[in-house]
C-alpha cells in the first residue's frame, strides 16, 4: 500500500453549535480514488471543505502530505489562521471541482485553465498556454480554447473546471457532485474523464450520486449518514454486500 496523501483524524465540524461532522477517520492513498455516498445534508461537502480549507474545522486533524491542514482543538482555542506553508499546499495539493463550475465568466477557457500555473506556479506565459492546450486535448475540448464558459454546455464547462484543476498538478482532486447540476445528457461526458483520470493513477476523492461511476472507477466507496462514516469498502462490498439498512436504503432509493 502506498502512503496515504490525506489522513482525516476524528473530525469535527459545528455551525452555530450543531454537529453536522461527528468525528470522521478516513485515508486516502496515492493513486486511489474514493467514492462518497450519501444522503443529503449527510455532510459530504462539509466534509470536502474542510480538507479543502473552505471551511475551518471545530475539533480534529487534517493531514495532505506531511501537512497539518486542520487542528486539534483544545478547550479555549482559539481558531488558528492557515500559515504560509499550508495555504502553499492547499493552493497547489489540492484541487477541487464543484458542482457548479466556478468559472470565471469573463474569461476565455484559455484564461480560465492558465491562470492558476501562470499566478500560483509562475510558469512562463508561453508554458502556461501549453499546458493548458495539452490539458484541454485530454478532455476533448482543444477547439474551444477561445470560448467564453457560457457558450459551453454544462458538460463542456465541468469538463473545463476539470482541466482548471489539473492545472497545478495537485495531489489530491476533490470533487463534490461534478455531475448534479447537468443535463442527463452531459453526464458521461464528465464521468468519462473522470473514470479516465481515476484509471490513469489521479489520487481522488468523489462524492457523487452516480453510482455506476462509483461502481466502475472507485477503488473504495464511503457512505456517509449524518455526519459519520457508516460504512465503507470496495465498490462490490458495499453495493453487493451492504452491512448497514441505512445503507442499502439509501442504495435501493438511489437506483
Ligand atoms: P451534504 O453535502 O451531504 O448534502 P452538507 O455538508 O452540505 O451535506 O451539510 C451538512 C449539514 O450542515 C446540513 O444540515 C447543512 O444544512 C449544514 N450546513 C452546511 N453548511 C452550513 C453553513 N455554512 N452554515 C450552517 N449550516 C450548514
Ligand atoms: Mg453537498
Amino acid at each position: 500500500m502506498t502512503q496515504p496523501i490525506l489522513r482525516i483524524s476524528g473530525l469535527r465540524k459545528q455551525f452555530s453549535g450543531v454537529e453536522v461532522l461527528k468525528g470522521i477517520d478516513l485515508e486516502v492513498h496515492v493513486g486511489e480514488t474514493v467514492a462518497i455516498l450519501g444522503s443529503s445534508g449527510s455532510g459530504k461537502s462539509t466534509l470536502l471543505r474542510c480538507v479543502n480549507c473552505l471551511e475551518v474545522a471545530s475539533g480534529g486533524s487534517i493531514w495532505v502530505g506531511d501537512e497539518l491542514m486542520g487542528y486539534r482543538q483544545e478547550s479555549g482555542d482559539t481558531v488558528r489562521r492557515l500559515t504560509e506553508s499550508q495555504i502553499a499546499v492547499q493552493r497547489r495539493n489540492v484541487g477541487m471541482v464543484f458542482q457548479n463550475f466556478n468559472l470565471f465568466p469573463h474569461w476565455t477557457v484559455l484564461q480560465n485553465i492558465a491562470d492558476g500555473p501562470r499566478s500560483i506556479l509562475k510558469l512562463s506565459k508561453a508554458d502556461a498556454i501549453e499546458r493548458s492546450m495539452a490539458l484541454l486535448t485530454r478532455v476533448g475540448l482543444a477547439d474551444r480554447a477561445t470560448a467564453y464558459p457560457r457558450q459551453l454546455s454544462g458538460g463542456q464547462q465541468q469538463r473545463v473546471a476539470i482541466a482548471r484543476a489539473l492545472a497545478l498538478e495537485p495531489g489530491l482532486l476533490l470533487f463534490d457532485e461534478p455531475t448534479s447540476a447537468l443535463d442527463p445528457e452531459n453526464v458521461s461526458e464528465v464521468t468519462d474523464v473522470m473514470a479516465a483520470l481515476a484509471a490513469g493513477g489521479a489520487t481522488m476523492l468523489v462524492v457523487t450520486h452516480e453510482l455506476g461511476f462509483a461502481r466502475a472507477a472507485a477503488d473504495r466507496v464511503v457512505f456517509m449518514d449524518g455526519g459519520v462514516i457508516l460504512e465503507q469498502g470496495s465498490p462490490a462490498e458495499v453495493f453487493d454486500h451492504s452491512q448497514q439498512p441505512r445503507t442499502r436504503e439509501f442504495l435501493r432509493k438511489s437506483l
